[in-house]
């Protein structure tokens, strides 16, 4: 009997492991890949992504292997923003969730999920937990309406039965508990973007490069074995039209959103693997806890990959759990309360302004006149340049940064005209040109 059995064991999964390991329990972990293995899924780290795997003692050799650095660009239909996250909104963001500010980075990174995913599953195998990779869970073993344990196949086909006191679905958007659970899906917003990325080297990215251009995104960032991670993405609706010259069209669409790394990619980069895409990051939430079970990362709570969150929210997810349930295993706090607490704060008001933000952001609508004007008069204030950056990695709250107030104050301080700005010109047309699918025939 354990006291904890994770299902999936990757940013959510085996960091939930590996914590409640070190806090003396006895954990088996299990996943149906096995290890070093990619998912679906870019891997750009925000600061505090990196400083959970730091407070963890995890960052020195993810940093080992992969470039890191403390700026990055923002840019918007041709209007850039440079910044860091100030250290103080760092704190704050761990004080506030977690109590405890230890191990804050100011760093970025992009680390590919065969090395990140490879090293979070060592850390769980090294703090105790019992790990089985190529084992897949195919049922739920429940008394009443409790769920007491697994039963599952091992790679080599034999059908295993495990039980514990609590079952973590760390299982990804589909998540097997979920569904066998029948848990219900809430807040589905079905807008949302298509992706498709690929690995060049031949370039050299310098930092991270996040771009938006009328209802097109791209992204340039540095990652792993001396390669640039490089995406592009739009609204789902365009990807039929897409997917005809998948080749081609990420091409164009990198050209569209940014011509000077349309030009490097084309010119200097090497392609190293093939494109990977995906078409369908429809966001929703679900209930995160029940009798015998509880859900971290993905399982609980999906949505869209453009503002590259999702690692970052699994590895808040763990943390947050992890205490919650230390805090019942170890006999200071009913289960239930425990498991509130950690609902409390996956479901604060700040977290659904943030969820609206990402959901609203993944409609790819053309930026507004005073949207681009906003950013226009940041340029110039680093400061509140760095507390958008903040904001837009849920790190400071979208309320505080987008209250009317603030932004009265930011633009009233840049007293900077707009007319001076390309994408002020002929602002109408080009607004309407852009609601045009680029990929059309
Ligand atoms: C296109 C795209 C780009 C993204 N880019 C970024 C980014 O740049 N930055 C960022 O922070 N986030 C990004 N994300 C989001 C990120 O990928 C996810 O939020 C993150 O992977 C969630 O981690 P997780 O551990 O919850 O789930 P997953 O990483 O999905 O892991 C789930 C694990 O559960 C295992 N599993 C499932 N069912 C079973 C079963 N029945 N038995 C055993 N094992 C099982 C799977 O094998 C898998 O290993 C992106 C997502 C997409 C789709």
């Amino acid at each position: 009997m354990f006291d904890a059995i994770v299902i999936g064991g990757r940013c959510a999964g085996a960091a939930t492991a590996m914590l409640l390991a070190r806090k003396g329990h006895r954990v088996l972990m299990v996943d149906r890949s096995t290890f070093p293995s990619d998912v679906i899924s870019t891997h750009f780290l925000w600061p505090h992504g990196t400083s959970y795997l730091n407070r963890w003692g995890l960052l020195d050799r993810v940093l080992a292997t992969t470039p890191s650095y403390t700026e990055l660009t923002l840019e918007h239909d041709g209007i850039p923003l440079t910044g860091g996250i100030p250290e103080e909104l760092l704190r704050q963001y761990f004080q506030q969730l977690h109590g405890d500010d230890s191990g804050v980075v100011r760093r970025y990174c992009s680390v590919r999920r065969r090395v990140l995913d490879k090293h979070l599953v060592d850390a769980a195998g090294e703090s105790g937990v019992e790990v089985r990779e190529g084992f897949a869970v195919e049922e739920l073993l429940t008394e009443g309406s409790r769920v007491v344990g697994i039963r599952g196949r091992t790679r080599e086909g034999t059908r295993v039965e495990e039980r514990a006191r609590i079952v973590i679905g760390a299982d990804g958007r589909n998540s097997f508990v979920a569904r066998t659970l029948k848990l219900p899906r809430f807040d589905e917003r079905l807008k949302c973007t298509f992706a498709y990325w690929g690995y060049f080297s031949g370039f050299d990215a310098g930092r991270a490069h996040l771009l938006r251009r009328g209802r097109m995104g791209a992204a340039i960032v540095p990652t792993n074995f001396g390669q640039n991670m490089t995406l592009v993405f739009g609204p789902s609706e365009w990807s039929e039209a897409f997917r005809r010259d998948i080749p081609g069209n990420f091409q164009r669409a990198l050209d569209f959103v940014s011509p000077e790394f349309g030009e490097r990619v084309r010119t200097q980069g090497q392609r190293e693997e093939r494109l990977y895409g995906t078409l369908d990051q429809a966001a929703f939430l679900r209930p995160l806890h029940g009798p015998g079970w509880v859900l971290v990362g993905d399982a609980g709570s999906f949505k869209d990959q453009c503002t590259a969150t999702g690692m970052t929210h699994a590895f808040r997810d763990a943390e947050l759990a992890a205490s919650a349930l230390d805090g019942w295993l170890s006999g200071r706090q009913p289960l239930d309360e425990a498991l509130k607490h950690y609902e409390a704060r996956r479901r604060s008001q700040s977290a659904a302004a943030y969820y609206d933000y990402v959901c609203t952001l993944a409609e790819m609508k053309p930026l507004r006149h005073d949207e681009l004007q906003l950013f226009v008069s940041l340029r110039g204030n680093q400061e509140e340049s760095n507390r958008f950056i903040a904001t837009h990695a849920d790190i400071a709250p979208v309320s505080e940064f987008f209250q009317a107030s603030n932004l009265y104050l930011i633009n009233d301080a840049a007293k900077e005209s707009s007319r001076g700005h390309a994408i002020f010109e002929n602002f109408e047309s080009t607004s309407r040109q852009y609601l045009n699918n680029l990929f059309a025939a």
